[in-house]
């Protein structure tokens, strides 16, 4: 498998998450958070982590994301943030952008702003095992 240059930008439990399990597959992971414990926390599992905010211009613009083979943005819960951060993205050209939505409106807001991938970790969970759950072989155990 090739190695890949990816960012994750949050670092709440499903951003570092992402970001120590890419990094444990030998990945090159840049972590961003806006909470520099949160940075400092995840910093020995990383390659990179970064404090920045990434909904200001300059701030972004300064972490060349559109070197990276992938971009995920993983700030879910602050619907300002995740938003204007995937529209400097794409701004920016970031040649791969994922993010994190939180509902279906959500979803649909980051379609228009032109994201490559949408993900809605919390149904998308429950879906895998509400199947493996009503698996025959589960049911009748
Ligand atoms: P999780 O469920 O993954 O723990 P959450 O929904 O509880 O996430 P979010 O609001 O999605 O919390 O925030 C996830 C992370 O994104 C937090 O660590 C937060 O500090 C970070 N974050 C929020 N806003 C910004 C920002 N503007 N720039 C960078 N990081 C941010």
């Amino acid at each position: 498998m090739k190695h890949k240059t990816i960012a994750v930008i949050g670092l709440g439990r499903f951003g570092s998450t992402i970001a120590k399990m890419l990094a444990s597959m030998n990945h090159e992971v840049l972590g961003v958070d806006i909470d520099s414990e949160v940075v400092q926390k995840i910093s020995p599992f990383i390659t990179h982590a970064i404090v920045a905010d990434t909904t200001d211009e300059e701030a972004i613009k300064a972490l060349a994301l559109s070197q990276f083979d992938l971009v995920i943005v993983a700030i879910g819960g602050n619907l300002q943030a995740n938003l204007m951060t995937a529209m400097l993205l794409k701004e920016l050209d970031a040649p791969k952008i994922v993010a994190k939505a939180e509902n279906n409106i959500q979803g649909k807001m980051l379609h228009k702003i032109g994201v490559d991938q949408v993900i809605y970790p919390e149904y998308d969970m429950a879906l895998r095992l509400v199947q493996f759950l009503t698996r025959d072989h589960v049911m009748d155990y």
